[in-house]
């Protein structure tokens, strides 16, 4: 007798994955895998077969020493747990050997000349300058912020002298990826008590919130490098779940070999494999 379809979703892809079961990583891989791909493209910017195994290197972390990793990610929703995974991918990043030689001389991306480029502009300017300092096309940004960047021209003017190749970029990829790896890495270390956790920011981002709420952390977000890097990688998050090609099943079952499943016999991959979109 054939099993009953399993119809994954977040919640089930999340709870079932910490319990090892195979069909839930396998769609895990398919939901998010290809979001993290275009995180590398463009942040590390890396190509396909470099990406690649920095996506094997955090599904092995994620899953290791008993899915102690995969616990410690958000249960809640979907795009905090797809942050969370974010920060566990650059940070392989950069820790990549592709790094390990680039000099950061002369690096455009301190938290202090960030501050200065960023400083005294509304959220929404602030948002648009980090999305293209971290490497996107105007193009991509309007897809991601659903307005056109013009309304923050003026702010881009700000762009000039060394931070002209991102105004000038061609593709969705960051000029400087070892020093842009290290900036959304390290500002991490800016966290306090009154860092906004990830969950209001989603709500802000969905429109759940009344503007009373909303006020106090949007100008907390807009005055802290942290939090309004949390902020811009959960739209940025958000956008890439929906927006990129999933993965294909032999590009999912090649990553499947370095997370500790069992084994699932052909037939079932065939029945997956009916489940894609
Ligand atoms: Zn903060």
């Amino acid at each position: 007798m054939k099993p009953a379809p399993v119809i994954f979703t977040f919640h089930k892809i999340r709870e079932q994955s910490e319990q090892g079961n195979g069909a839930a990583w396998r769609a895990l891989l398919d939901f998010y895998g290809a979001a993290l791909f275009r995180l590398l493209e463009i942040h590390a910017a890396m190509s396909t077969p470099e990406a690649f195994l920095i996506v094997q290197q955090t599904m092995a972390r994620l899953s290791g020493n008993k899915f102690e990793k995969l616990r410690a990610t958000s249960r809640q929703s979907e795009r905090e747990f797809l942050g969370d995974l974010r920060g566990l991918l650059l940070e392989a990043a950069l820790g990549s050997a592709a790094f390990k030689e680039t000099s950061t001389h002369g690096n455009p991306f301190t938290s202090e000349k960030i501050t200065k480029v960023l400083d005294g502009l509304p959220l929404l300017h602030k948002e648009m300058l980090l999305f293209k300092l971290g490497g996107y096309t105007e193009q991509t940004i309007e897809r991601i912020m659903r307005l056109s960047p013009r309304v923050a021209e003026k702010a881009f003017e700000r762009l000039s002298g060394e931070y002209q190749p991102v105004r000038q970029l061609q593709q969705d990829r960051n000029p400087w990826p070892a020093a842009w790896l290290a900036f959304v890495t390290q500002v991490q270390v800016l966290k306090t008590e009154h860092c906004t956790p990830a969950h209001e920011m989603v709500r802000i981002h969905d429109g759940q919130v009344s503007w009373y709420e909303k006020e106090p952390v949007e100008k907390h977000v807009s005055e802290c490098l942290r939090c309004l890097e949390a902020w811009t990688g959960l739209r940025e998050v958000g956008y890439w779940r929906r927006a990129a090609d999933p993965l294909s099943s032999s590009e999912i079952e090649r990553l499947m070999g370095v997370i500790p499943v069992e084994k699932t016999p052909a037939k079932n991959r065939s029945f997956f494999a009916r489940l894609r979109r």
